[in-house]
């Protein structure tokens, strides 16, 4: 019925309810069109001319983009056994740096970094470098070793927490995303922020989604037993995969990725090839419902034969 009012630009309602969620204020949350559009955000906050921002790779492609889009340079450090190095990710900091992105955990290799690593990491960080933790999968992680980012904000650390409505609530299609981070951080991400960001009915819908306890569980649980699932099957074919804290796996397909994806696609399943990261014999797998692993296992072994 008042869908011809303009939505209200803060979300002031939702962003209520998330602060009351993580016991923080209301200064202390940025609602925005996608965890996406908040990355972006970030860049055009804090990002200047020559600034170089610290990433891992492979990770999450947005921050490489939205970094260059404002003239920063993107120093990207490969991967030790799936996971952040961040050791060398810290040597990498210099002078120039701005800002660091982890992933936690990573699209696409599914891992995390520990609670130990990043502590030590965080003690040596310059304290005007920003720590920007991409927390679009947090819900999914069941291991203990997880740092919860918002640790680091509630000790008033440089640090932005971001989390999405689109994987544990499965509302990707509206397009609502948030961040969490010290009062002065957030005060600049709104100040970079679309007028009205967020529509209508996905403020309602993430209003909903955040009290519906139920169906987060449900999704959780959903998650977990499918990569249990897909990684029983997987073992039974003889194929290695890394372990996953997220809605996904990084599967070896043991052979040109290519030909797999090919294969699959003719049987109605779409993947992530895996040569873009320089993975040539991996993909990446989303998990489903049970019914999409059935199908999957079945598509290939077929493929496989
Ligand atoms: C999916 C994803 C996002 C984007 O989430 P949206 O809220 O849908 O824009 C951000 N970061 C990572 C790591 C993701 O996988």
């Amino acid at each position: 019925r008042n869908i011809h009012f303009y939505p209200e630009a803060p979300c002031s309602t939702l962003r209520t309810a998330l602060a009351r969620r993580f016991s923080l204020k209301e200064g202390n949350v940025v609602i925005s069109n996608g965890a996406d559009n908040l990355i972006s955000m970030v860049a055009n906050a804090f990002v200047d001319e020559g600034d170089e921002v610290v990433m891992a790779t492979p990770t999450f492609p947005v921050y490489t983009n939205t970094t260059q889009i404002m003239g920063g340079i993107p120093v990207s450090v490969p991967l030790k056994d799936f996971t952040h190095d961040l050791p060398e990710m810290l040597k990498r900091v210099n002078r120039k740096t701005k800002l660091v992105y982890v992933c936690n955990p990573n699209n696409p290799t599914g891992t995390i970094v520990t609670r130990k690593a990043l502590d030590d990491f965080m003690s040596r960080l310059p304290e005007r470098v920003i720590l920007t933790l991409d927390e679009a999968y947090f819900d999914f992680v069941d291991d203990p070793n997880f740092p919860n980012g918002l640790g680091y904000v509630k000790k008033g650390k440089q640090v932005i927490v971001l989390r999405t409505f689109s994987k544990v609530y499965g509302l990707a299609g509206l397009r609502i995303g948030y961040a969490l981070g010290r009062e002065d951080l957030i005060k600049g991400l709104n100040q970079v922020r679309d007028p009205f960001p967020v529509h209508r009915l996905a403020q309602v819908a993430a209003e909903a989604a955040l009290k519906d306890r139920k169906y987060e569980e449900m999704s959780i649980r959903m998650i977990r037993d499918g990569r249990k699932y897909l990684y029983r099957e997987l073992e039974r074919l003889g194929l290695s995969y890394v372990p996953s804290q997220a809605n996904f796996i990084l599967i070896d397909f043991g052979r040109d990725i290519n030909e797999v994806f090919e294969g699959l696609l003719r049987e109605g399943i779409i993947i992530r090839p895996g040569r873009i990261w320089n993975y040539p014999t991996s993909g990446r797998v989303t998990i489903g419902r049970i019914g999409d692993h059935r199908k999957f296992i079945k598509a290939l072994k077929k493929i496989l034969k």
